[in-house]
């Protein structure tokens, strides 16, 4: 694999460099592995996959032990290039790109100011003293409404039919608390679960609620109360912090645990078996 991703360290600037690289005899099966290479080291390099702190996307979690994980910084592995989580990045920036050129076409922002704001950042709330912030995909200030892109294959559709699960419904309304504290009018909430795979957005499923804050500051209380836990067991040392989070219940049934450092297959229990993955 000949693949570099850094300019070359030899290379001197003060000649007219060539517009075009030279023909290299690359063998083709060669030269799509490189294609192959240049793409996974751009997933596992984007910011959404080196994101080390917890974010709104995570707080709500139900699993005592995948939230006490995130914030106590373990590091977690990926078994292969997130791919589908690529899928869902790349549909956003898509979407994000249509409702800004949008706004852009009707000259929104010298006229009747913007009705929608795309990936606008806002702070959620605190842990630990550390401000947590995140991005949402769409805020539409006509309806006083936020939007949250899922892009999700046919399992995840179908449940999401009964509703969202506890952790979209706390990210939802963490965002729309963050946007009332900037001042915005948010009334409600939304989910957009768009399917991967479908042949067209037919099969999508439009959950909306209203905006409910407590819902928001008791995920935000909750983790607060796990970093607390954390920061307590930390004077003690990193060995009593990893003890207490490896003897957290997980969910059932999760295919992911494996990322992280103390999984062992016989280590799961069935505290939440009664909560269906949704
Ligand atoms: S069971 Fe799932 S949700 Fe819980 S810690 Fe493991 S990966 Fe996270």
């Amino acid at each position: 694999m000949t693949i570099t991703f850094e300019p070359p360290a030899d290379f001197d600037y003060s000649i007219e460099s060539p517009r075009y690289g030279a023909y290299q005899g690359i063998n083709p099966r060669a030269g799509l592995q490189e294609a192959r290479a240049l793409i996974e080291h751009a997933i596992l390099h984007q910011p959404r996959s080196l994101q080390k702190r917890i974010g709104p996307s995570e707080i709500g979690t139900p699993c005592d032990h995948c939230l006490a994980a995130k914030l106590a910084g373990w590091p977690s592995t990926e078994k292969d290039v997130p791919w589908l989580p690529f899928i869902g990045t790349a549909v956003h920036s898509a979407l994000e790109d249509m409702f800004i050129n949008h706004e852009i076409h009707r000259n929104a922002i010298n006229t009747t100011g913007l009705r929608y704001l795309g990936e606008h950042r806002t702070m959620v709330g605190q842990i630990d003293g550390e401000d947590i912030w995140g991005s949402v995909d769409l805020t539409d200030l006509a309806t006083g409404m936020t939007v949250d892109w899922k892009i999700v294959g046919k399992t995840t559709l179908d449940a999401a039919r009964r509703g969202p699960s506890e952790v979209y419904r706390a990210q939802a309304h963490l965002y729309a608390k963050g946007l009332c504290d900037e001042g915005f009018d948010i009334r409600h909430v939304s989910i957009a679960y768009l399917p991967r795979n479908a042949m067209s957005l037919a099969q999508a499923v439009w959950w909306t609620e209203p905006h409910n804050r407590a819902v928001a500051e008791n995920a935000l209380a909750r983790a607060n109360r796990f970093a607390l836990n954390i920061r307590a067991l930390r004077t003690i040392g990193q060995e009593a912090v990893d003890g207490w989070i490896t003897n957290l219940p997980r969910y059932a049934n999760c295919r992911d645990c494996e990322r992280f450092p103390d999984y062992k297959p016989q280590a799961r229990d069935d505290e939440f078996s009664d909560l269906a993955r949704k």
